[in-house]
């Protein structure tokens, strides 16, 4: 494994290093682990480090922010931290624990225990594997039930039959491993799949979980085969009992998919989108209004997301009519579009294929929304206009002018702006 450990960038080395002279000052035994140790052996970029360490972990991370001199973030719920180092780097840790489940769907009960303890209570065999960086064994893969083999074979598996029982959620997260790497999740680990969801389990578990699973599968790359598989295997009735995804929907969440892509190309300055949200959108496309508001309550979306969702449904015929107009004005496409979210607007442009509608939505991303005026407040103030509400007037009049052509530069703005001011007189 020193051999893999020494390909990675320096940066993260150096971290890993850090952490072995820690243990090494500390007496407790430290190991990476989790995702971080699948994606090195498979040769794919992770900065997400994530150490497990026998006896304390919250301790250990304690030094180590210390060492650092950086923030350190407990999450006493389940017992970890988290160290942000630089903006790109995160480091979660843990105390190695052994976990019993109360009840299926239930948060489990946790107490420490020994690293294969700690392995037992993970996800899959591709999960389960932890690199020690214990000085003196550093870099020893520790592999208790049979990771690598899996790796090697593509297999998604469970550690024992009662997992997806244990925790539901696990069901998505075997999708979203098998679409994201093209591994299988195997015969025996399906089947038991197939019984956890055939008893409804996914229905069992705490929404806000299944939630936080399903943002996280409509946030891989391009998440349609994941969505066409949950079609196969789960269904969307875990979201709402009378959620259906119909051909139709499919084709509707390709044509998202068309768009989002659309924008990540052409509009790289722009805010980046919540991509996820749009696939959503798109699942989410049969259910009325009151059935996303009743989803919405269910999955308790943030503020933000909710108002995004609930705008996109309350969208109705006559907004889109009025959009699909030949000749409009651009200052009335930018006051029609400028109050909604791109993720809104996208979702629009995928809807209707109107000519109009599609140029217009264009227009908007690629001239209207950004367009600055040069005056300023000063240039007001030298015009002998007192500071207040109608300033805001008067920059919305400008810009309004600029985006319909009849202005194009400083002079311009500022004799328009005289020219109102006589006529008000
Ligand atoms: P990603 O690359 O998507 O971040 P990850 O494997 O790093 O994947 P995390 O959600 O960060 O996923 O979880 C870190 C580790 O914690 C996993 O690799 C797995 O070992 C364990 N884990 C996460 N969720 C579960 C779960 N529901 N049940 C059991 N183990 C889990």
């Amino acid at each position: 494994m020193k051999d893999y450990l020494n390909k990675l960038p320096k940066e993260i080395l150096d971290l890993i290093y850090l952490a072995r002279d820690i243990a090494a000052e500390s007496g407790m035994r430290v190991y990476l682990v989790g995702g971080f140790v699948r994606d090195l052996i498979l040769g794919v970029n992770n900065l997400d480090l994530d150490i497990v360490a026998e006896t304390d972990g919250i301790a250990f991370a304690e030094k180590f922010a210390h060492a650092l001199k950086a923030k350190l973030i407990r999450h006493r719920r389940f017992g970890t931290a988290t160290v942000m180092h630089r903006p790109h780097l995160k480091i979660d840790f843990a105390t190695a624990r052994k976990e019993f489940y109360p009840a299926p769907g239930h948060l489990p009960v946790v107490e420490s225990g020994t690293l294969k303890d700690d392995h037992f209570r993970r996800d899959f065999t591709i999960n389960a594997m932890a690199i020690d960086i214990t000085a003196g064994n550093f870099g020893k893969l520790m592999d208790f039930y049979g990771g690598t083999n899996d790796l090697k074979n593509k297999s998604i598996r469970i550690l024992h039959d009662l997992s997806f029982l244990d925790d539901p959620t696990r069901i998505l997260r075997a999708i979203r491993f098998e679409a994201r790497y093209n591994f299988h999740i195997e015969p025996n680990t399906l089947k038991k799949m197939k019984e956890a969801i055939r008893i409804k389990m996914l229905d069992q578990v705490e929404p806000q979980r299944v939630r936080d699973d399903l943002i996280l599968m409509l946030k891989e790359k391009r998440p349609l085969k994941e969505i066409a598989r949950m079609k196969e295997l789960t269904g969307f009735s875990f979201i709402n009992p009378k959620l259906k995804v119909s051909n139709r929907v499919i084709g509707f969440l390709k044509a998202l998919e068309k768009e989002i892509v659309w924008f990540e190309k052409s509009q790289p300055l722009r805010r980046q989108i919540d991509s996820w949200l749009i696939y959503f959108l798109g699942i989410i496309d049969d259910c009325s209004l009151n059935v996303s508001q009743e989803i919405c309550r269910k999955f308790v979306f943030k503020k933000g997301e909710e108002k995004r969702i609930i705008a996109y449904k309350r969208i109705g015929k006559n907004f889109v009519l009025r959009l699909s107009k030949k000749g409009l004005k651009p200052s009335f496409i930018f006051s029609m579009l400028e109050p909604i979210s791109y993720e809104v607007i996208l979702a629009l442009k995928a809807k209707h294929k109107n000519s109009e509608l599609q140029k217009h939505i264009s227009d908007f991303f690629e001239i209207y929304n950004g367009m600055k005026i040069c005056v300023s407040g000063e240039d007001l103030h030298g015009l002998g206009l007192k500071p207040g509400p109608h300033y805001q007037k008067i920059f919305a009049a400008v810009l309004n002018a600029k985006l319909n052509g009849a202005v194009k530069n400083r002079e311009q703005e500022l004799d328009l702006i005289i020219q109102k001011l006589k006529e008000k007189r």
